[in-house]
C-alpha cells in the first residue's frame, strides 16, 4: 500500500447528530466535521427521524471534513451508526416509505407483550441474544408493513428494501447499487440468528417479515461497495461498517476475550468480549455479535443504561441548577463523596438488568441540610452506581474483567471516573482518544483496505492516557452501593 495513501475516513450517524472524521494511519485526526438533526416525537413515546435529514446531514458533514483534506490520501470509509433504527424504502426511488423509527421508540410495546404473553421469548433469546422488546428492529418493521398503506403488497412484490442506518447509509452512498450490512448491525434487528449467522425463517414468520425485504450480511471489514462520485464527490472504498457500541468496542481495541469498555454519552453501554463464546446470560444481560471478521465471530455480552450523560442534562435543562456539564466536577470534587442522598434518574424506566419500563425517577433521602452540591454530586455517582449494577451482572455470569476501559463524553469528568473505579473496586482507564466509536469505524476500515495487517497491528496504536484506581475500602464500597440497591427497590414498579 502506497505510504501517500493511509488515511482513513469514518462516518458516525448517531442518535442526535451525524459526524465525519478524517484520521492518518496513527489515528491522528486530520479533519472532522459534525451537525445535528432534529428528532421526532409525533406522538407520546414515538421517535422518529426523517430519513433526508439523516442523510442530507451525512452529506454536510462528509464533504466538510473532506474539504479538510486530499481525498486521493483516503484509503477507504467506516461507517459507524445508531443501532436498531428502522427504514424501509423503495428500491427503484430510494425513498422511505416512512420515516425513521428510532431504536427509542415505544409504539410496538403492546405487540411485545403479546408475543411474551404466547409464550415466545425464549426462542427469539435462543436464537437472537435479545429480549422481545421494542428496543429492537423487527417489531418496527412489523409496524411499518402493517401500518403504511401499500407498503406489505410492495414488500412481498420485492420492490422495497430494508436496513438499519449503516444499511441505508451504504446504498445511497454507493447511488442504490449496494444493499448490505454486517453482522453487529444485523445481531441487534431480532430477525438474525447470531448462532448460524444467517436471517431466519422462525423468527421472519413470527415477525412476519418477507425475506425480501432483507441486506446480505457482510463481516464487519469487508469490500462493501465503492461510493459514487457524484454523491459525496470521490470514489473511496467502503470497507467497515459496525453498530456504534461495537464500534467503540474496537476503537477501544477490545480484541481479547474478557476485555471490557463501557461508553458514557446520553446513555451508557458496557460490552464485555466473550470470544467465540455466545455467552447466554443469567442476568438480563444480552448476547450480541461484537464483531465478525474473515468469518469467524467475536461475542459480547452487553448491558446499557438508557440514561447516563443525559442525567447531567437534566441538571442542566430542567433543574438549572449548573451552568455546564463540566461544571459537575468541580462540585463534586468540592462536595465529597454524598452518603445518604440518592438520585436515581430512571426517566425512562430501568435498563439492564432490571428491564423495568415502569419505573420512575427519584430523588431519595434528602434532609434539611440536603442543598443543589449533593444533588449534583449523587447525579454523577448514579451513573457509577448502574455501571456496577451492570459489572456485577456480568460478574455472576463469570465474566471478571479486571480492568474497564472508558470513553464518550462524561470521561473528560476526572471525579467521575474516579469515584467509578472506587465503586466498581476496579482500575478505569481512559484512552487519549475518547471518540472510540468512529475510530473504530477507521479501524475496521483500515483492516479490509490494508493500511493494517491485523487487530495486532490497531491494539499497537491504542493509547492510554490516565488509570483511575481504586482507593476505597472495601467495607465503605459496600455500604454505599447497598444504599444505592436500596434506593433502586424504592423505585422499581415490581420487585
Ligand atoms: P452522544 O454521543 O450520546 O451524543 P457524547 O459522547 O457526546 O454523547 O457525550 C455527551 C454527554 O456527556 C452529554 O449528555 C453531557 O451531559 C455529558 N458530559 C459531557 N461532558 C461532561 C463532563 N465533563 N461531566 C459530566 N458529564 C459530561
Amino acid at each position: 500500500m502506497s505510504k501517500d495513501k493511509q488515511c482513513l475516513m469514518a462516518i458516525d450517524q448517531g442518535t442526535s447528530s451525524s459526524r465525519t472524521i478524517v484520521f492518518d494511519r496513527a489515528a491522528s485526526v486530520l479533519s472532522s466535521a459534525q451537525q445535528e438533526f432534529p428528532q421526532e416525537y409525533p406522538q407520546p413515546g414515538w421517535v422518529e427521524h426523517d430519513p433526508e435529514a439523516i442523510w442530507e446531514s451525512v452529506l454536510a458533514v462528509t464533504s466538510e471534513a473532506l474539504a479538510g483534506v486530499d481525498a486521493s490520501r483516503i484509503a477507504a470509509l467506516g461507517i459507524t451508526n445508531q443501532r436498531e433504527t428502522t427504514m424501509i424504502w423503495d428500491r427503484d426511488s430510494g425513498e422511505c416509505v416512512h420515516r425513521a423509527i428510532v431504536w427509542q421508540d415505544r409504539r410496538t410495546a403492546d405487540r411485545c407483550r403479546e408475543l411474551k404473553d404466547a409464550g415466545r421469548e425464549a426462542m427469539v433469546m435462543e436464537k437472537t441474544g435479545l429480549r422481545l422488546d421494542p428496543y429492537f428492529s423487527a417489531t418496527k418493521v412489523a409496524w411499518m408493513l402493517d401500518n403504511v398503506e401499500g407498503v406489505r403488497e410492495r414488500a412481498e412484490a420485492g420492490k422495497l428494501a430494508f436496513g438499519t442506518v449503516d444499511c441505508f447509509l451504504l446504498w445511497r452512498l454507493t447511488g442504490g447499487r449496494v444493499h448490505a450490512t454486517d453482522a453487529s448491525n444485523a445481531s441487534r434487528t431480532l430477525l438474525f440468528n447470531i448462532h448460524t449467522q444467517r436471517w431466519d425463517d422462525d423468527l421472519l414468520e413470527l415477525f412476519g417479515v418477507p425475506a425480501s425485504l432483507l441486506p446480505e450480511v457482510m463481516d464487519c471489514a469487508a469490500d462493501f461497495g465503492v461510493t459514487d462520485k457524484s454523491v459525496i464527490g470521490a470514489e473511496i472504498p467502503i470497507c467497515g461498517i459496525a453498530g456504534d457500541q461495537q464500534a467503540a468496542l474496537i476503537g477501544q481495541a477490545g480484541f481479547d476475550a474478557g476485555m471490557t469498555k463501557s461508553t458514557y454519552g446520553t446513555g451508557c453501554f458496557v460490552i464485555a468480549n466473550t470470544g467465540e463464546n455466545a455467552l447466554h446470560s443469567a442476568n438480563n444481560l444480552l448476547t450480541t455479535v461484537a464483531y465478525r471478521l474473515d468469518g469467524n465471530v467475536t461475542y459480547g455480552l452487553e448491558g446499557s443504561i438508557f440514561v447516563a450523560g443525559s442525567a447531567v442534562q437534566w441538571l442542566r435543562d430542567q433543574l438549572r441548577i449548573i451552568d455546564s456539564a463540566p461544571a459537575t466536577e468541580a462540585i463534586a470534587q468540592a462536595t465529597g463523596v454524598v452518603e445518604h442522598i440518592h438520585v436515581v434518574p430512571a426517566f425512562a424506566g430501568l435498563g439492564a438488568p432490571y428491564w423495568d419500563p415502569d419505573a420512575r425517577g427519584a430523588i431519595l433521602g434528602l434532609s434539611r441540610d440536603s442543598g443543589i452540591d449533593e444533588i449534583v454530586t449523587a447525579t454523577l455517582q448514579a451513573i457509577a452506581y448502574q455501571t456496577r449494577d451492570l459489572v456485577s451482572a456480568m460478574s455472576d455470569d463469570g465474566i471478571e474483567p479486571s480492568i474497564i476501559r472508558v470513553d464518550g463524553g462524561m470521561v473528560a469528568n476526572d471525579w467521575f471516573l474516579g469515584f467509578l473505579a472506587d465503586i466498581l473496586g476496579l482500575p478505569v482507564e481512559r484512552p487519549k482518544n475518547a471518540e472510540s466509536t468512529v475510530l473504530g469505524a477507521a479501524w475496521l476500515a483500515g483492516l479490509q483496505s490494508g493500511v493494517y495487517e491485523s487487530t495486532d497491528d490497531i491494539a499497537a496504536l491504542w493509547e492510554s492516557d490516565a488509570v483511575f484506581e481504586s482507593s476505597m475500602n472495601a467495607d465503605r464500597r459496600a455500604s454505599l452501593y447497598a444504599g444505592w440497591q436500596q434506593a433502586v427497590s424504592r423505585v422499581r414498579s415490581q420487585a
